[in-house]
């Protein structure tokens, strides 16, 4: 059986878990005390750890010497990410976060119905982003970043906006063999051709994603699949 992986800060010899982290493995997991597990601070680093106590709320390991590991792509995805309605956000950041997503940048844009976010949806963001991570095995906690207006960003060396009818497809991209990958995609109404011109500004290319229009959620999955299929090993 596969050791779960906990999410703790930093790796100690004796680790104290208390909130989110506790409640999961007390009443999800149901770990008893000799229980192995992983822990995995979030910033490169793994060790493996052993349950010395587990009750009221409460659960104590004792963790082995911490590794360095390295399981993030050497092309990181960063996608920038249009406000979206409902719970498609969630969807996009739990399988971004699989794909080796290293920051979601999340966008208010002009046809974007929401227009902000509340600190609750931001903090259940990250904490999907920690959960995805735990569960696929990444060294590296994927950021999720407040929303900013596109006249806050900064220039990008390598970008990409998904532009339905761009004149170049993804599928003709050349990837930088490192570094960060930088990836646009719209709100349900599509960027304003001022935005996509603004982000052409900053170093992204628009391209095409086929023939066919993609859902919101979708098209900036389609990023970073194609930036893991080309530079994720
Ligand atoms: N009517 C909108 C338009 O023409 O832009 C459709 C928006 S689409 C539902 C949402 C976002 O997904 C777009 O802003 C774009 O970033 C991306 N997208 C969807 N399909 C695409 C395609 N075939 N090519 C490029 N980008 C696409």
């Amino acid at each position: 059986m596969r050791k779960p992986r906990v999410f703790v800060p930093r790796i100690d010899p004796e680790i104290v878990l208390t909130g989110r982290e506790a409640h999961h493995l007390l009443h999800v997991l149901r770990v008893r005390p000799g229980r192995e597990v992983v822990v995995f601070d979030g910033a490169g680093l793994e060790a493996e750890a052993r349950v010395l106590r587990a009750g009221e709320g409460v659960v104590r390991l004792e963790a082995g010497e911490p590794r360095a590991v390295r399981r993030e792509p050497p092309l990181t995805p960063v996608l920038y990410l249009a406000l979206l309605k409902g719970n498609k956000l969630a969807d996009v950041v739990r399988a971004g976060s699989e794909l080796g997503v290293g920051r979601f940048v999340l966008l208010v844009t002009e046809r974007g119905v929401p227009r902000e976010m509340g600190r609750a949806k931001l903090e259940r963001l990250r904490r999907i982003a920690v959960e995805a991570a735990k569960q696929s095995g990444r060294s590296r906690l994927p950021e999720v970043a407040p929303p900013v207006p596109l006249a806050a960003l900064k220039p990008v060396s390598f970008g990409l906006v998904a532009h339905p009818g761009a004149a170049h497809a993804l599928a003709e991209v050349e990837w930088p063999g490192s570094g960060e990958a930088a990836l646009a995609s719209g709100p349900e109404g599509g960027f304003t051709e001022a935005e996509v011109a603004q982000l052409i500004g900053l170093g992204f290319r628009p391209v095409g994603l086929g023939p066919r229009i993609l859902r919101a959620e979708t098209a900036p999955l389609v990023l970073a699949a194609a930036t893991a299929a080309a530079r994720g090993m």
